[in-house]
């Protein structure tokens, strides 16, 4: 088996030759394990802050040991009853070709006629996001005026899509204006986020006039002090990332956070895994909406596991990349 692992903690955006690519043989297949031959690997920007040795809401990579992440595989030898070879599974033996896993730790797919790698953009992880954070945490109403940030990505696509099916009037901001021209073709109102707080918060003023009462918040730094300028008294801000601080350890702000009190506004962060027990919810209703193509998602495609690093760290990159980061393999 071949995985990459770190040999070193990054500091700031990890440099490639942080990564390293090592080979192993893998032991004997084990009572209740599956051998599986990834198909694909997910990269997300959770994985920074694993990077870092320190615990949060999951334990930090080990140095030298495989890293881990989501990925799609096939499984080719099952010492497990329930599964046979040929069966596709999700599981968290990524940033490598195979690997053994036991067959309790898998997912299997649900039965929808969509291309293999959503399970693990709009109707996997990041899909699972949007709606949880729309719905549960931000509590979402069909007269709400939302605000997402990162809104092209993969979590902010669906959940500027979820919340324009609803009803819902949605500014999106977005870092080129080929992203904000997709976003405007989606029913959103496009913001170019490469500008101050102050013009942030002026476009999205001219954006959506009445004030936003639900900001679903991926990026943090001028991106938030903007959302907390624009949002109505009581307004509810769903924190689902601060991606322009992963890189960043020592990252100023927010100026604005004083608003939370001034507009009594409800702030709440949420991590999607907490909340899995509603992923057959979600696929309900999202899977046959991606089936019938009236959801639309991008992907940016990588080939080869050696990719795998690049393709990680392209989601620090603003402007370039669209949508959901997978490598194939
Ligand atoms: P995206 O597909 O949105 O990719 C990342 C994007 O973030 C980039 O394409 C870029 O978009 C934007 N970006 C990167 N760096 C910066 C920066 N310094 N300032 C502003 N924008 C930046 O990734 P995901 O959809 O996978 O994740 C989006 C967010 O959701 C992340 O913050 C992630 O951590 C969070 N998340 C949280 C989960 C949870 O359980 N709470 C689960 C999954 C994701 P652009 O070109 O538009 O600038």
């Amino acid at each position: 088996s071949r995985y990459f692992t770190i040999t070193s903690r990054p500091e700031g955006l990890p440099s490639p030759d942080v990564f390293s690519l090592e080979e192993m043989e893998l032991p004997a297949l084990g009572d209740g394990e599956l051998h599986v031959r990834n198909l694909w690997l997910s990269v997300d920007p959770y994985m920074r802050n694993r990077m870092d040795g320190v615990k949060t809401y999951i334990e930090p990579f080990d140095l030298n040991a495989p890293l881990e992440g989501a990925a799609l595989g096939e499984v080719v030898e099952s010492r497990d009853e329930r599964f046979k070879p040929g069966d596709k599974v999700r599981h968290m033996a990524g940033w490598r070709d195979e690997a053994h896993v036991s067959a309790d730790s898998v997912e299997r797919l649900p039965d929808l006629d969509v291309p293999l790698q959503t399970y693990l953009g709009v109707l996997g992880m990041p899909g699972m996001t949007a709606w949880t954070g729309l719905n549960t945490i931000a509590g979402l109403g069909s007269d709400d005026t939302v605000l997402v940030s990162a809104a092209s990505g993969a979590v902010g696509s669906l959940a500027v899509q979820l919340a324009h099916q609803k009803g819902c009037r949605v500014v999106g901001t977005a870092g080129s204006d080929e992203k904000c021209d997709w976003l405007k073709s989606l029913g959103v109102s496009p913001v170019n986020h490469h500008q101050s707080a102050e013009a942030l918060t002026k476009a999205i003023k001219a954006a959506a006039p009445q004030g936003i009462d639900v900001y679903f918040e991926n990026v943090g730094g001028p991106m938030l002090d903007a959302g907390l300028a624009s949002m109505n008294d009581y307004g509810r801000i769903a924190v689902c990332g601060m991606i322009s601080r992963y890189n960043s350890a020592s990252a100023e702000g927010p100026a604005n956070i004083a608003m939370v009190l001034t507009k009594r506004m409800r702030m709440q962060g949420f991590i999607v895994l907490e909340h899995w027990a509603d992923y057959q919810k979600f696929i309900e209703e999202a899977g046959p909406l991606v089936a019938a193509g009236k959801v639309e998602y991008q992907e940016s495609v990588f080939d080869g596991l050696e990719a795998t690093p690049e393709a990680f760290l392209s989601l620090f990159e603003s402007g370039t990349y669209a949508g959901k980061r997978l490598v194939r393999l």
